[in-house]
């Protein structure tokens, strides 16, 4: 891989400010998904790193929670400027160990940075309040104050962004922060603390472990001293994490599964919804926890949007990221793969229709085709669970309390998307929709201004926003009396 900085792929793993590099008889391939060959190695570190880990960071926090906010906020710019910087560089690492293309790699480091950049202005706006007093001789004093050291578990479909999400508000806030990123993308992890440390970050506040997630895991939510949890992952995973995280009372944030509907009403503009669901369906080749799952699309204007959609999806085209015009990267693993062809299989046995794709990819490997099926039931696997790729399950409904129910049919409630003109509709339906987001007459609604995350199985808290810097801290009250 040809970088212009080639010290920002380093197989190793930092560990309260000290490097440790990836020693053959003990470390984790890691392999590029497009190809299956491997591309590096790092550390397969276990708990007693991890405590380490934990300890300076204990130590690196009281001292970065002294500093002011803009000093705190100058070094996170830096970081933001860097990052920027090195994008190139950074999206080709993100490419080559995840298989998104070039294109959209390059624009999550972007989107990554971003975050970083709002909590660094976020880092200096941290106010508390003073409340008029309930006796004449006392004032009422609220302060936020950081957390302390934050644990961070990190998922493989977003490897920079997931982890500037949380990490920009973390060190804003005054905090220190343990990363686990995820085993099969460790590399942007990586890349990212390099240039953390080049911004000034000081030694000790940010480390990354790579290694298994499972004791890695069990040691970050057994410590004491850490006072947050913040995971993006499975709902599976993040429900065995907040009950290791009970004994210890952690504060968490839990950014889990989704199953979002989609909703083409018939007053729509349809060629804006089919536009807006291949960004909400194929983006990251269907892997993110806001992807459309269950597309629903009103009777008069079923047949339209089907046949605009699966000739939309016809022009995609799959390959390795790094190809040019490339716009769907393979799957991320076998796993995936076969999670996908199960619902294909499922809902097509079912009297689902294939309008588009609907086997492997000639190409091989992890590679799937686009796939469009329409006249899927509730009774079908996709509308239950989240595919998590390139399936577009479309389902047929009547009215608006119809599509509702259907919508509301579920135990998770991350994303939402509906396609309508008439603005009393909009609203309704925006506010009948049990979801934390709602994209209403578009398909792409994640950026660092507003406040991400869902309800019901979907997760606790909230990440960007002004709303994401308060997870980071708790709230102090002082009494003052006699005054
Ligand atoms: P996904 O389906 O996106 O891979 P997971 O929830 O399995 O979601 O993984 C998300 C992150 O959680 C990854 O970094 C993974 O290594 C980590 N993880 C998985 N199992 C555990 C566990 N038992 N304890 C801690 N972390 C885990």
């Amino acid at each position: 891989m040809q970088l212009k900085d080639p010290t920002l792929f380093r197989q190793a793993a930092l560990v309260g400010g000290d490097w440790i590099e990836a020693d053959p008889a003990n470390s984790i391939a890691v392999d590029n998904p497009a190809t299956g060959e491997i591309i590096g190695r790092v550390p397969n570190l276990g708990a007693e790193e991890t405590r380490s880990a934990i300890e300076a960071a204990r130590t690196a926090q009281v001292e970065w929670a002294c500093r002011t906010a803009k000093e705190r906020s100058v070094i996170l710019r830096r970081w933001y400027e860097l990052v920027m910087a090195s994008q190139d560089d950074l999206g080709r690492i993100l490419t080559l160990e995840q298989g998104k293309p070039l294109a959209e790699a390059k624009g999550e480091i972007a989107y990554g940075a971003s975050f970083i950049e709002w909590f660094a202005e976020e880092a200096r706006r941290l106010y508390g309040d003073i409340v008029p007093g309930h006796q004449k001789d006392k004032r009422i004093l609220i302060m936020k104050q950081p957390i302390g050291v934050v644990a961070a578990i990190t998922p493989w479909n977003f490897p920079n962004a997931m982890i500037t999400r949380k990490a920009g508000p973390a060190f804003a806030a005054g905090c220190a922060m343990v990363l686990k990123p995820a085993s099969q993308t460790p590399f942007s992890a990586i890349a990212l603390a390099i240039l953390a440390e080049r911004a000034g970050l000081p030694k000790g506040l940010f480390s990354v472990l790579t290694g298994s997630a499972r004791v890695i895991g069990a040691e970050l939510t057994s410590s004491p001293v850490v006072r947050k949890l913040t995971f993006t992952g499975s709902t599976e995973v993040g429900a065995e994490l907040y009950r290791q995280s009970a004994p210890t009372i952690k504060k968490l944030g839990l950014e889990l599964g989704g199953n979002a509907p989609f909703i083409v009403f018939d007053d729509a503009d349809l060629d804006a919804a089919v536009e807006g669901a291949l960004i909400a369906k194929f983006r990251n080749n269907g892997q993110t926890c806001v992807c459309a799952n269950r597309i629903y699309v009103q009777d008069r204007v079923y047949n339209t949007f089907a046949e605009k959609l699966a000739s939309a999806v016809d022009r995609l085209k799959t390959g390795n990221g790094f190809d040019e015009g490339v716009t769907l990267g393979p799957l991320i693993d076998g796993n995936a793969l076969a999670k996908l062809e199960e619902h294909v299989a499922d809902a097509c046995g079912q009297g689902g229709r294939l309008l588009a794709g609907g086997r492997r990819h000639q190409l091989g490997g992890h590679f799937y085709e686009a796939t469009v099926i329409a006249d899927v039931t509730p009774m079908m696997m996709v509308a239950r669970e989240e595919t998590f790729g390139p399936l577009a399950p479309l389902f047929r409904f009547k009215d608006e309390a119809d599509v509702i129910a259907q919508a509301n049919d579920t135990e998770f409630g991350l994303a939402s998307y509906f396609y309508a003109k008439d603005l009393a509709r909009v609203f309704r339906v925006a506010e009948a929709l049990e979801y934390g987001m709602v994209g209403v007459n578009t398909g792409l609604i994640s950026t660092a201004e507003a406040p991400f995350g869902g309800v019901k199985l979907s997760g606790l808290g909230r990440e960007g926003s002004r709303y994401g810097i308060e997870e980071f801290t708790e709230i102090k009250y002082v009494c003052l009396g006699g005054v």
